[in-house]
């Protein structure tokens, strides 16, 4: 597609976007299953729903531009959904796997939050005020989900911190008992 304006900037970003989500809708369910806290789970699963909607929203603007949704590959997207899949594929801890979906989620939550706050922008200075609107709302759920990522991140990554304790003690004293069984937690006393 030819960019001469900031019209066909803004119809670019919204191509952008609506891959996004749609490469979202396909991995979040696995992230969710790798999930172990069930606030995590229930967050993401809660959060693929919306994201359905974020679609949904997006569509609702093409269709009023008059324009087919598809046609762009979201590289950015395609990146961070790999890097994420790549990190719920090794062997790690409960807690410690939890702690990495958070570290993804947030990426992509990010990366959601600067592409719909230029798109609602655009669509502003463009005089499309419903368009505008419609990326408010999903703007607002991006940041939203973030916020309670943080939230969950303050019990979880403090869990995925006491698991190292455990393991320190663990090595210390070998009658300890660890408060969860750990893949891989006998690697070092090989
Ligand atoms: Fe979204
Ligand atoms: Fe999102």
């Amino acid at each position: 597609m030819k960019i001469n304006s900031l019209r066909d900037l803004y119809i670019e970003q919204l191509h952008d976007l609506y891959d996004a989500e749609n490469q979202l809708i396909r991995a979040l369910p696995k992230m969710a299953k790798e999930s172990s806290a069930e606030e995590l789970k229930q967050g993401i699963e809660e959060h693929l729903e919306q994201t359905r909607g974020h679609v949904e929203r997006l569509e609702e603007i093409f269709e009023r531009i008059g324009e087919d949704p598809k046609g762009e590959k979201c590289k950015a997207m395609e990146g961070l959904v790999k890097e994420g899949s790549a990190i719920l594929s090794e062997d790690m801890e409960e807690d410690t796997k939890d702690a990495a979906i958070i570290a993804a989620a947030q990426r992509v939550e990010h990366y959601e939050i600067a592409g719909y706050g230029t798109a609602k922008t655009y669509a502003r200075l463009l005089g499309e005020d419903e368009d505008a609107e419609l990326l408010e709302q999903t703007l607002q759920e991006e940041k939203e989900t973030d916020q309670k990522l943080t939230e969950l991140a303050d019990d979880i990554n403090v869990q995925a911190a006491e698991g190292e304790d455990q393991e320190t003690d663990a090595e210390a004293d070998e009658t300890s008992t660890p408060r969860r069984t750990r893949k891989g937690s006998g690697k070092r006393a090989a």
